[in-house]
Formats: structure tokens, C-alpha cells, sequence
């Protein structure tokens, strides 16, 4: 990926733990790398096909200035957020604050905190099969639209579907989002579950009734295994009513775990329920 760099931009500000920092205030520098493709203005020679480093200097300069952190890891994470929501064109930053003056008694070059941030590529399946089922879902696609850490939403169209597993049940509504976060994936799954509360979802039966279900598909193509969290969703290759509407999103997508395009699994089993 193509790069711009600030480096070692000059802000007098009052970050710190003591007291002191934040009244006297001292020196900070902060350097950016920008990942985004620089091609299209290196075609071009236009300013507005590609990101001014005046314009992100200026925004680091007025977020460091805008408030009194403790900690360079608040500063930088703001930095590292604005300068995303901010030029759509950056896929992800890397920030790093540092502190030449750090007040610890010993000499050193500096102390720094660096970081890196970035949009990530989420699919989400969603699931209804109780009360007002369109409007639980219409529910949750406004509440992930409107996330300030979220970008680029699109649905699939909603499909009506058998139930799954335990089957003394109504028929679900589903589909599949896209769109791109900020957020890490435990931290976007917190998220998800909070909107299934807004939605009365109560968890009783193992794949029972419910009025939504957000499943975290897949988060770019990261691989993960926690307790709480599975990705790629493990069940999701077994099942029509996610492949559907995935496919309908990404034709061409492939399963970062098994290299398989998931139209394959689609149609394998649309096969099996045709025989
Ligand atoms: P299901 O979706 O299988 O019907 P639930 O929605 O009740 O069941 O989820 C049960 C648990 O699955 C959650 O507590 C969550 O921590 C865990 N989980 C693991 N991986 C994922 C994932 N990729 N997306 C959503 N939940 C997950
Ligand atoms: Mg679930």
C-alpha cells in the first residue's frame, strides 16, 4: 500500500499524569504514515484525488490542543480516529505521539506510543423469526448505519426461511450486512449483542425463537478462536439462508480458512436440497 508521512510534527500542549504537565505544558511530536493509494493522483497530479498533509497536519495539531489527556495512548487513539473518519480515502494510519520532554527524572530521547488503526471489511448475518420481524431488523441496520465507527452499510435483500436446528418454531426472516468499522471484533460483538437487547432478544433455547439474532461472519479475513468469539462464524458454510445473502453481497468472496469460494458451498447445497 502506497504511503504518506508526516513526521515529527511539533505541538506545545498539556498532556500527562502530573499536575504540573497539564498546567505548564510541554512539547509533543507526532508522525503519521497514511496507507491509501496514492495511483489515481500520481495519474492525475490533482490535490483533491489524494489527501492533503497540510489539511492532516492541521487536524493533529487541533486534536492535540482540543483537550488534556493523561495518557499518549488517548491522544494518539483520537488523532488516529479523526484522521479516519475525516479523509475517506485512508484505509488505515499509523500515529505515533512522543514526548521528548517525559518528566522522569533521567535523560532519554523521548518516550512514544505508537499505534495503528484502520477500517476492517465486516459481514454480519442476521436472523428474525418473532413478533414484528422486518422491523427488528430494519432496527438494527439503522442502529449500525447511523455508528459514527462505521461506514459504507449495505443489506442484502431479506429472504423468509425454514427454521434451523430446533424446529418447532415460526419461519425467520434473514439476511446479510456489509459495511466497514473501526472497531475490533470484541468490541463491534458487545456492540451487536447490545442491539439484540434493544430488541427484547432473551437467550433460552439453542437456535430457539428469537426476535434478532447478529452473528459476526467474517472480520477481513482474520482467523480468530476465543471463547467468545469464532471467526470466520463456524456454522456459516452449512447454512443457505447466510450463504444467500453473502453471495448476493460478494459474489466472488472466499473463506479465509478453508480458500473456498462461498458460492461453492452455496450451490453444493442448493444440490442437496433439490434431491
Ligand atoms: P446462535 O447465534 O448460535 O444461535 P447466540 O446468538 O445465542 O447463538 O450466540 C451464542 C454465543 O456465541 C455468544 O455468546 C457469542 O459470544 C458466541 N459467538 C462466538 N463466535 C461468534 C460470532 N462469530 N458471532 C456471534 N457470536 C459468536
Ligand atoms: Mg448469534
Amino acid at each position: 500500500m502506497d504511503k504518506i508521512t508526516i513526521k515529527n510534527l511539533e505541538v506545545f500542549c498539556n498532556h500527562g499524569v502530573y499536575k504540573e504537565e497539564n498546567i505548564l505544558g510541554q512539547k509533543f511530536l507526532v508522525s503519521a504514515e497514511l496507507s491509501l493509494s496514492t495511483r489515481k493522483a500520481g495519474l492525475s497530479d490533482a490535490l483533491e484525488d489524494s489527501v492533503s498533509y497540510g489539511d492532516v497536519s492541521r487536524l493533529i495539531t487541533a486534536e492535540m490542543k482540543k483537550q488534556n489527556d493523561k495518557l499518549l495512548e488517548r491522544a494518539a487513539e483520537r488523532i488516529a480516529g479523526q484522521i479516519l473518519k475525516e479523509f475517506p480515502l485512508i484505509d488505515s494510519v499509523r500515529i505515533e505521539v512522543k514526548k521528548p520532554w517525559a518528566p522522569v527524572m533521567m535523560h532519554l530521547d523521548y518516550a512514544s506510543v505508537s499505534i495503528e488503526r484502520g477500517w476492517h471489511r465486516v459481514y454480519v448475518g442476521v436472523g428474525s423469526n418473532m413478533g414484528e420481524r422486518q422491523a427488528w431488523i430494519d432496527m438494527a441496520a439503522e442502529a449500525l448505519r447511523s455508528d459514527g465507527n462505521n461506514r459504507n452499510f449495505r443489506s442484502a435483500q431479506v429472504i423468509e426461511t425454514e427454521p434451523y436446528g430446533y424446529l418447532e418454531q415460526d419461519k425467520f426472516l434473514n439476511t446479510v450486512f456489509t459495511f466497514e468499522t473501526l472497531y475490533e471484533p470484541e468490541e463491534l460483538l458487545l456492540r451487536m449483542q447490545e442491539i439484540e437487547k434493544e430488541a427484547h432478544r432473551e437467550r433460552k433455547i439453542h437456535w430457539g425463537p428469537r426476535t434478532l439474532d447478529l452473528d459476526l461472519l467474517l472480520y477481513d479475513n482474520r482467523i480468530t478462536e476465543s471463547p467468545v468469539l469464532t471467526i470466520p462464524h463456524p456454522e456459516m458454510t452449512k447454512r443457505l439462508f447466510v450463504l444467500i445473502p453473502l453471495c448476493e453481497l460478494n459474489p466472488h468472496g472466499v473463506h479465509p480458512l478453508y480458500r473456498k469460494r462461498f458460492a461453492e458451498y452455496k450451490e453444493a447445497l442448493e444440490q442437496q436440497e433439490n434431491k
